[in-house]
């Protein structure tokens, strides 16, 4: 199985670092052109210089995925200057670690602001211009292990990403039409920036390897390998469906 994706381009938010950038590199490899997202635009240019190294293609675009504007003009340079937008990834996400009873209602609203409300928002944005396109889509959405079980106290967190997977399919039943599919990952412990701090805390680490069933924590490329079957035509039958890639930790 040879995946080619050349003549595609691929949106990729929160792709400055993590998980994201993990899966826009993947994504070039596969010969896509790519649109490195981030809020943070020191984060993107980086992740994009590191594509153009490999000798992929990617253009750094500074965005807030909660806000519509700025995911219009991410849209609008991706067809000028790319040529148009067949693959999205909702990636960017944020996570709050806190007992529920204190988390305030600004905290609340951040995270699903930029969790849901973001891949809401990018997810239509992205629909309407594969629409236009003609051709149909891939849209991938980012959710969790936390999505399907709890693991507190992230109650936010959990909400968001819950909302993420349901969300999921009813975009996928109303944009099936449309050649669309929209479908999510549920990444398990993943080795980024925003764990590093949990996992490196020694009781933390050693209570996660012996709970997950593949006794390590996942790599960004795991994730990626899976968001570059879903945007591949190997994967054209599925749609609306939330792939866990989680060594198993959902099994138990
Ligand atoms: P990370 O914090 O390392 O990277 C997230 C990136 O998103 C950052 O570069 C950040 O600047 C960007 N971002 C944050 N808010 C943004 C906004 N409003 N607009 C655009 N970009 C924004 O996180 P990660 O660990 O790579 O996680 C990536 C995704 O995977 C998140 O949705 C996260 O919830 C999910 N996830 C991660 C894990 C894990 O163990 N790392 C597990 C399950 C799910």
């Amino acid at each position: 199985m040879q995946i080619n994706l050349t003549g595609k381009v691929a949106v990729v938010t929160g792709a400055g670092r993590g998980i994201g950038k993990g899966i826009a590199r993947a994504l070039a490899d596969a010969h896509a052109g790519v649109i490195v997202n981030d809020v943070d635009l020191k984060a993107a240019e980086v992740g994009a210089r590191g594509i153009e190294a490999q000798g992929g293609k990617a253009l750094p675009v500074k965005a807030d995925v909660r806000k519509g504007d700025e995911i219009g003009r991410m849209v609008e340079t991706a067809v000028k200057d790319l040529g148009g937008i067949h693959i999205w990834v909702n990636n960017a996400g944020i996570v709050l670690r806190k007992p529920a009873e204190e988390i305030a209602e600004e905290e609340w609203d951040k995270l699903i602001d930029i969790n849901l409300k973001g891949t809401f928002l990018c997810a239509q944005a992205a629909a309407k211009a594969m629409i236009k396109g003609g051709k149909g889509g891939r849209i991938i959405n980012i959710s969790s292990i936390m999505g399907g079980v709890a693991l507190p106290p992230r109650a936010a967190y959990c909400a968001s990403k819950g909302g993420i997977i349901a969300l999921t399919k009813d975009l996928a039943a109303e944009w099936a039409k449309h050649g669309i599919t929209v479908n999510g990952i549920a990444p398990g412990w993943t080795l980024t920036e925003m764990t590093q701090y949990y996992f490196s805390q020694e009781p933390v680490r050693q209570f996660l390897l012996e709970r997950i069933p593949l006794n390590r924590l996942g790599k960004p490329e795991d994730i990626a390998h899976m968001a570059v079957f879903l945007a591949s035509e190997y994967s054209d039958y599925i749609t609306g469906q939330t792939i866990y890639v989680d060594g198993g930790w959902t099994i138990l």
